[in-house]
């Protein structure tokens, strides 16, 4: 008898290596900066807002699309910082988290046989996001140290098979933050080849003076093929609560929400009346302003350390290189940290094995300032 399993959907695809890191982060008692996460508290209105949700029975299905006030709140969102007006009916959809936004996108946009370009060092659920919906993934490799997109290089992998481009800025895990010229380029790919762009845009609330964050959705020739993805759990540090949203022209989010209504049916009610509660100017114009002190304490609290640096443009996680320190490869070297120093960091190698000598960690500054402090008095020392 053959096994049950004789041909698994994804042969190459190994466990996350955020669930991996944080395991053992957590069987070390190690300080955990491995995994993208906030350690502070939310704003108390939030979690009020919360308990009023449950308490006031809001507690069964909602609609598939999600909260109409939750997404006229991202319409609004989208309109005060980049003047651009989306339709919370049509064009906006609630999702369990970005990762579901992204998986969604891809299932239901891409048929198999069709290619898809993503560019590596690459979040770790673009990949088998395509391979599950049957398409062919096709990396465009971005080389330390700038980790700047060689455009390119990126046009001669379009094939008349390619149908899709996934895109991330700012950019986990290296925090580069698109130029215009970047826009521009892949606006002019995608026009040229007539490819849907998915942007994974989840720290857009999150860039760095003196970037700001461009949208996919700022260039005219990227709207109608484009779907952003966003994190309410990045932007509300609540990253647990796994709400997140997916934005694009009718004809695309009417294909997303066919494959969401049959998925989870609804992200979960009372998570988002909560966040419609509160979502508004001032839980994300601030932002760049409290993170950018984290970075700040971050570096400096590494102070003369043997770790060198870039310092990040954007999002939560700060690339260290450890070349000055140790030879080893980077999950060994990120194990040893975890085991020996206490600290856990996250390995290059998790967003594309070719980085696995890059000799580059990944640390979350997204904590309060004694965890940053206690991290860095051990990343100091060694
Ligand atoms: N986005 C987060 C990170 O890069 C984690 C996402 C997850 O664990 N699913 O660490």
């Amino acid at each position: 008898m053959s096994p049950i399993v004789s041909d698994s959907r994804l042969p190459h695809i190994k466990g996350s290596i955020f669930a991996t890191m944080t395991r053992a982060a957590k069987k070390y008692g190690a300080v955990n900066l491995s995994q993208g996460f906030p350690d502070f508290a939310p704003d108390q209105r939030l979690l009020d807002a919360l308990s009023e949700a449950v308490q006031g029975n809001h507690n069964q299905y909602g609609l598939p699309e999600g909260s109409e006030t939750l997404r006229q709140s991202i319409a609004h969102m989208f309109q005060n910082l980049y003047g651009l007006g989306f339709s919370a009916e049509t064009q906006i959809t609630i999702t369990a988290g970005a990762m579901q936004a992204i998986s969604a996108a891809i299932s239901s946009l891409v048929h198999a046989g069709e290619e898809v370009i993503f560019l590596s060092p690459a979040f770790e659920s673009y990949e088998p996001a395509i391979l599950l919906a049957g398409g062919v993934p096709v990396c465009v490799e971005l080389r330390a140290p700038t980790f700047d997109i060689d455009w390119d290089e990126v046009e001669e992998s379009v094939t008349r098979h390619t149908r899709m481009i996934v895109v991330n800025s700012p950019h986990n895990p290296t925090g580069r933050c698109w130029t215009a010229v970047d826009v521009d380029r892949l606006a002019r790919i995608a026009d040229q080849y007539n490819l849907l762009v998915l942007s994974d845009e989840v720290y857009h609330n999150i860039v760095f003076a003196p970037q700001q964050h461009i949208t996919a959705f700022s260039d005219t020739r990227l709207r109608g093929r484009t779907i952003v993805v966003g994190s309410l759990g990045k932007t509300m540090h609540v990253t647990g609560w796994r709400i997140g949203y997916a934005i694009g022209a009718p004809a695309l989010t009417n294909e997303i929400r066919k494959v969401l209504q049959f998925n989870t049916y609804a992200a979960p009610t009372p998570l988002q009346q909560a966040m419609a509660a509160v979502l508004d100017d001032a839980a994300y114009c601030d932002l760049p302003q409290l993170f950018v002190q984290k970075r700040n304490r971050f570096l400096d609290g590494l102070g003369s350390s043997r770790f060198s640096f870039m310092p990040t443009g954007g999002g939560y996680f700060q690339m260290l290189d450890y070349s000055a320190i140790s030879e080893l490869p980077d999950t060994e070297f990120a194990n040893h940290l975890i085991e020996c120093h206490g600290v856990a960091g996250l390995p290059m190698s998790g967003f594309g094995s070719q980085y696995a000598t890059s000799k580059l960690l990944r640390f979350c500054f997204a904590k309060k300032e004694e965890t940053l402090d206690t991290a860095t008095d051990i990343l100091r020392a060694i």
